[in-house]
């Protein structure tokens, strides 16, 4: 029931994103990776970093709820980076954000191919994007 529910609500984020990741503004694949490799040319493994997934801004353990106002959609990679370290409060989803941003106008967050297959377009311009709403 949940899981179907997470489904529903990342897919729907997906598609409010436009196939973008809420944190990196990559293009992400939702079920299928086949035509996202064939379009940009890319390993499976490569694939697999833009895999889109249900990002809760606030976590569950947290008491984020799973609704449409907590749930983002965001690439495998930055979601497995923000709560990578184990017993580690990970970052607000704003601040995570913001240092996501930061580290996209240094270069060093996605690798080169990233960027020149076009699968990330990054300006330093959309660091300027207003942020969105904080869930209620
Ligand atoms: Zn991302």
């Amino acid at each position: 029931m949940v899981r179907l529910e997470v489904f529903r609500l990342r897919r729907a984020a997906a598609r409010r994103q436009k196939m973008r990741c809420h944190y990196c503004d990559a293009l992400m694949w939702l079920r299928d990776a086949a035509p996202f490799l064939v379009r940009f040319g890319l390993s499976a493994e490569q694939a697999a970093r833009f895999q889109c997934t249900a990002e809760h801004l606030v976590a569950r353990r947290d008491g984020g709820p799973n609704a449409k106002s907590n749930v983002v959609a965001a690439c495998r990679f930055c979601n497995v980076q923000r709560h990578d370290e184990e017993g580690v409060q990970p970052l607000d989803h704003l601040s995570y954000r913001a240092m996501v941003r930061q580290r996209m106008d240094e270069g060093s967050w996605h690798p080169p191919w990233a960027t020149e297959k076009g699968i990330v377009e990054w300006a330093s311009a959309a660091c300027k994007k207003p942020e969105p709403a904080r869930p209620e």
